[in-house]
């Protein structure tokens, strides 16, 4: 994992994002992390004859809450495409299919387990709030920093994404989705699939996530069934699809990164990450949920209820 230690300076002079970094994913168990960002690890089943593990196969002993907040009012989403999306493209409906109806989901209802200090629970309200498209404003190969820049920039830049109030969003979730022609050296298609973190802007807590089309290196990123087929025809937008739902669940459980997850800091997804439970064959591919009456391959989180991973 990488290590990000300075606070960057976002380009606007109203809006600054702080984004920490620290090791993700070491082998030392503490209480008060440092901000990070929490990758959504590579698909440890490259090769098409495996099978991601089998579910439930390792049980995590020491999941638990860390004392930090949950998203516990009405979600907002707000996304950011990055790079190149044409307005009629077909791959951007893939992903806000999902988005659109995500809260309304049982799949969704997982993550309503999960409480805070106070006994809050988290929302089952998510709404995507706003979208725009950024072509490239910080050009096409990023560091995970530069996520941090391309937030702040949209959000000072497009003001569908702040509040009434002129500051970004608290109850917002920021997602920089990037097309499948950016890179980001970081470890995007290397050693993660996506990630989310928060800093701090102005005063306020922002949340947000980075994620991408994986189509440059698809074995990385989508399950084995799905990279020559996919249900929505497209196999990087429908992994994309999954990574988004996983990173989402992280961000409402433990937005602050101080909230729910293990010993290895593996949040409630992470438990859970590519495996799909009971799936059906659709579109020469592999299926396990619905959107908008439309087929998803989507891997399942952990239910604090069944100690186990699930689907609802
Ligand atoms: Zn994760």
């Amino acid at each position: 994992m990488k290590t990000i230690t300075s606070f960057i300076a976002v380009c606007s002079t109203v809006f600054t994002l702080g984004f920490l970094g620290a090791p993700a994913h070491a082998a030392n168990s503490t209480a008060t992390r440092p901000v990070t960002p929490i990758t959504h690890m590579k698909n440890p089943a490259l090769a098409r004859t495996q099978s991601a593990r089998p579910a439930n196969s390792v049980p995590s002993t020491t999941f638990a809450y860390h004392g930090g907040p949950v998203m516990t009012e009405p979600v907002n989403l707000y996304v950011i495409w990055y790079g190149q999306w044409p307005s009629l493209s077909r791959k951007k409906p893939v992903v806000q299919r999902v988005l659109r109806t995500l809260g309304q989901s049982t799949y969704f209802g997982i993550n309503t387990a999960y409480t805070q200090s106070n006994g809050k629970h988290v929302t089952h309200t998510v709404h995507l709030a706003a979208e725009t498209v950024d072509a490239y404003s910080s050009g096409k190969v990023l560091q995970d920093a530069s996520v941090a820049t391309i937030v702040g920039r949209n959000i000072s830049s497009t003001p569908s994404f702040r509040t009434n109030a002129n500051t970004a969003d608290k109850n917002g979730i920021y997602i920089v989705i990037s097309s499948s022609d950016v890179r980001n050296t970081s470890g995007f298609l290397t050693t993660y699939c996506g990630w989310h973190s928060s800093g701090t802007m102005g005063n306020i807590v922002t949340k947000f996530i980075f994620a991408g089309d994986p189509s440059a290196n698809l074995i990385v990123c989508a399950p084995p069934t799905n990279r020559d087929h996919s249900p929505n025809d497209y196999p990087g937008m429908d992994a994309a699809a999954s990574t988004i739902a996983h990173e989402i669940s992280e961000t409402v459980t433990d937005p602050e990164l101080n909230a729910w997850f293990d010993d290895n800091h593996m949040e409630n997804a992470d438990l859970c990450a590519w495996q799909y439970g009971k799936t059906y064959s659709t579109n020469q591919a592999q299926a396990n949920l619905q959107f908008e009456w439309r087929d998803y391959l989507i891997q399942e989180n952990w239910n604090l209820t069944t100690h186990s991973c699930s689907l609802n």
